[in-house]
């Protein structure tokens, strides 16, 4: 039995960046920047207003002075002529500063009468414009590997770059494997279940920016599973859910090697997830998840999201750890790595009393996994300890 530390860098070394693809802007919202994006312009292009109000010599803003108006610059109407000391122009935000002024007086600072105003306790000297470039300049870039963000979008919208070269988005098979199982919606038998992780899995990998492929349940046969690899072919991992253990019904691995596998590891030594395995089958990544619901979904967070991230080209590394106090005591670990359920609230984890890895609800109810180290000692509460929080959305 291998760590969990061992079995990531195993997988690191299975798992290589795709390739890229260019998309649109609108397409570009979570993927992951592959080529830096660079501006084509400066932004604002030219030093604006940042307020209503009345553009001057920033010599002439003193408490009292009288100016002369002598036009109008408004957002996409520039002024055109140019204003001389004692002179001012009516500006509005977004408006270029016109020649001969660098002062917006905000309009609330002012008296008007006609076209002759009064400044009242102006602003410094300078006040409430924005310089050319202030946001970016030509040639200013937006670095790659970085997941686009909706703010990114804006950024990259603003720097006029309506397309970005972004890397391919791993395809995932997910193959549910089980006499047992069947898809939601359909009629189980009496002696079936409803078949819960190719769907939880399915919206993990995607949270996770890869896109995953529902193949259909594979039954308990060497036949079934075999076909099942067939269809997975083209995919750019394949993730198999169940018959990974040692019981009579567990043909995972023994099928995979027939279909030509060279395994990896088998075996991490974590709670829940132990029969971890992966390997490859004719060069396309393996993964074979466990069965039980919440082991499969544990080892999605701990293995397969920094696998997809390192197929996006993001740096490899582990799901990022956290540390918080805890509410109240744990026990002694035992010699497997453990992730506990438990809930943070208030700055402070809770594990849940029942840890079975049946059990979904708990799983769903969890905002966080306390990560209790190999033979770690028992802890009292106030102690602090690692964990990984579960966004709503993963
Ligand atoms: P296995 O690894 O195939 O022995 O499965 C371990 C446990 O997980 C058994 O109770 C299975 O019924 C259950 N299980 C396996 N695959 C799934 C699945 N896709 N959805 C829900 N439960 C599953
Ligand atoms: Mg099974």
């Amino acid at each position: 039995m291998i760590s969990v530390d061992e079995a990531l860098a195993a997988l690191f070394a299975l798992a290589k960046p795709l390739g890229t693809e260019t998309v649109e802007l609108r397409q570009a919202a979570g993927r992951v920047l592959a080529e830096d994006a660079l501006a084509t312009r400066a932004q604002p292009p030219f030093t604006s207003s940042s307020m209503d109000g009345y553009a001057l010599a920033s010599e002439d803003a003193t408490q009292g002075a009288t100016l002369t108006m002598i036009g109008e610059s408004a957002a996409g109407h520039a002024f055109e002529g140019t204003a001389a000391r004692g002179q001012c122009v009516r500006i509005f935000t977004g408006a270029p500063l016109p020649p001969g002024t660098d002062h917006v007086e905000i309009q609330e600072n002012v008296t008007a009468d006609g076209d002759r105003i009064t400044l009242n306790d102006p602003h410094a000297p300078g006040s409430n414009k924005r310089a050319r470039g202030s946001d970016f300049a030509p040639g200013d870039a937006l670095r790659a590997p970085r997941t686009l963000s909706a703010a990114d979008i804006s950024l990259l919208a603003s720097m006029n770059v309506p397309r970005v070269t972004v890397a391919r988005r791993p395809e995932v098979a997910l193959i549910s494997t089980g006499d047992e199982l069947v898809m939601p919606g359909e009629e189980p038998g009496p002696d079936q279940i409803i078949s819960s992780n190719g769907h939880g899995l399915d919206a993990l990998l995607r949270g996770y920016g890869a896109l995953p492929r529902l193949l259909p349940i594979a039954r308990d046969t060497a036949d079934s599973l075999a076909s099942a690899f067939r269809f997975a072919k083209g995919a750019d991992l394949i993730v198999t859910i169940g018959g990974a253990s040692v019981g009579d019904h567990d043909l995972v691995r023994h099928v995979a090697g027939q279909a030509g596998m060279e395994q990896s590891f088998y075996k991490v030594a974590m709670r829940p997830g132990k029969p971890l395995m992966a390997g490859r089958l004719n060069g396309t990544p393996i993964i074979g998840l466990p069965g039980n619901p919440v082991s499969a979904m544990v080892c999605g967070h701990i293995f397969l999201a920094p696998v997809i991230r390192a197929m996006l080209g993001l740096p490899a590394g582990p799901t990022p750890r956290l540390r918080a106090p805890i509410a109240a005591p744990l026990g002694q670990n035992g010699p497997r790595e453990h992730y506990m359920r438990a809930q943070m609230k208030d700055g402070a984890l809770t594990a849940f009393e029942r840890q079975d890895s049946s059990l979904l609800r708990i799983l769903s109810d969890a905002n966080a996994l306390i990560v209790r180290s190999v033979s770690d000692g028992p802890r009292d509460a106030g102690d602090t300890v690692e964990y990984i929080p579960l966004s709503p959305y993963a």
